[in-house]
């Protein structure tokens, strides 16, 4: 196409879009401005609630209990489960109405849903979604969540269910405080899975969350099991933030190759209750540490804040216990590295 042929397929098209323009919905928080997906039920950042009425005028419908976009066709408001049924709800399920996407079917009724209803329009069955977009499940809900959500945008609880381990995370942070070791911005989130800390996101700490959310009652919780744990995990999170600090002379002699291939993550948790040095491997403060050097140090760093950093008390247990001098200096090398991050010497 050439000349005036091809300006007036221009000019077509251009008054296509011109007809087709029609202003987007707001997708930031009224509150605080936070950048939300529409639909999400809580704004991820402040935890405000979201409503998601017809105000592009699109199906001229709203539900009359939660005041979310509806289609007069439904039967079931999509988004809070009730009744909307009336003489306009249509008497079979529809594939997509006027305003809506289709996505897929309703397993029950095979009525088109789209992403994310949480209820069938049609026939009021609960929709499963795979939340794909996600970087991991809520620990409340199993809805999807990214790690730097502090509210669910779908239930609305604590995203990185820290809520649930507060007893340990006050622990965890009163003796690292004693030990003075500084904090370095760490984030821990309880997470479906094993727990580890990734090297490509070394200040996420994840937590396994079958140790809370397989209890029942909340004493049935180990605390001293967990307090271990995320300290140990912390250990990792620490050195991945440290990282040039292991190339150092000292650091090989005492330690070893960090960089040996293998991948974080810990399931031999057992381990971790123990407050006292084991005394089977008389170069390791536990038989975890022996595993590799990147979980000796972890191990190291557990031992030395759970200790509150009293070399006194732990070199006179090592003592008694016939370590190795390398266990010694595995601890003195920490120890130092610690007070020089606070400008000490
Ligand atoms: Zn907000
Ligand atoms: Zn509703
Ligand atoms: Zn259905
Ligand atoms: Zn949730
Ligand atoms: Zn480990």
């Amino acid at each position: 196409m050439k000349g005036p042929t091809m300006r007036r397929a221009w000019s077509v098209v251009r008054t296509l879009m011109a007809r087709r323009e029609v202003p987007r919905p707001e997708l930031r928080c009224p509150r605080c401005r936070a950048e939300l997906e529409r639909f999400w039920y809580y704004c991820p950042n402040c935890s405000k609630q979201l409503v998601w009425g017809d105000v592009q005028r699109e199906t001229g419908a709203e539900c009359r209990y939660c005041r979310w976009v509806v289609s007069d066709s439904f039967s079931v408001c999509p988004w809070c489960g009730r009744d909307i049924a009336d003489r306009d709800s249509s008497a079979e399920p529809l594939k997509k109405p006027k305003g809506f996407k289709y996505e897929r079917r309703c397993r029950r009724c095979h009525g088109g849903v789209q992403y994310p209803m949480q209820w069938c329009p049609w026939c009021g069955k609960a929709q499963p979604w795979k939340y794909e977009r996600f970087q991991n499940d809520c620990p409340h809900c199993d809805r999807g969540v990214d790690d730097w959500m502090e509210t669910c945008p779908w239930c609305g609880r604590d995203a990185t269910g820290r809520d649930l381990v507060r007893q340990a995370l006050r622990r965890v942070r009163r003796l690292l405080i004693v030990s003075r070791v500084k904090d370095w911005d760490y984030r821990i989130l309880l997470r479906p899975g094993v727990s580890g800390v990734s090297p490509a996101a070394p200040k996420v700490i994840e937590i396994d969350r079958r140790f809370v959310s397989r209890k029942r009652r909340r004493d049935e919780i180990s605390w001293n099991m967990l307090t271990g744990l995320i300290l140990h995990e912390l250990g990792h999170s620490f050195l991945y933030h440290n990282w040039t600090w292991t190339r150092t002379g000292r650091f090989r002699r005492a330690f070893g190759e960090v960089r040996r291939a293998y991948r974080v993550a810990d399931e031999h948790w057992v381990d971790f209750e123990r407050h006292r040095v084991a005394t089977t491997l008389v170069d390791y403060v536990s038989r975890y540490a022996a595993t590799h050097p990147q979980e000796d140090f972890a191990e190291t760093f557990r031992f030395y804040v759970t200790r509150r950093g009293r070399l006194r008390e732990l070199f006179g247990e090592f003592g008694r216990k016939r370590k190795g001098v390398r266990v010694f200096e595995k601890f003195l090398v920490l120890h130092d590295y610690v007070r020089s991050l606070r400008g000490w010497r």
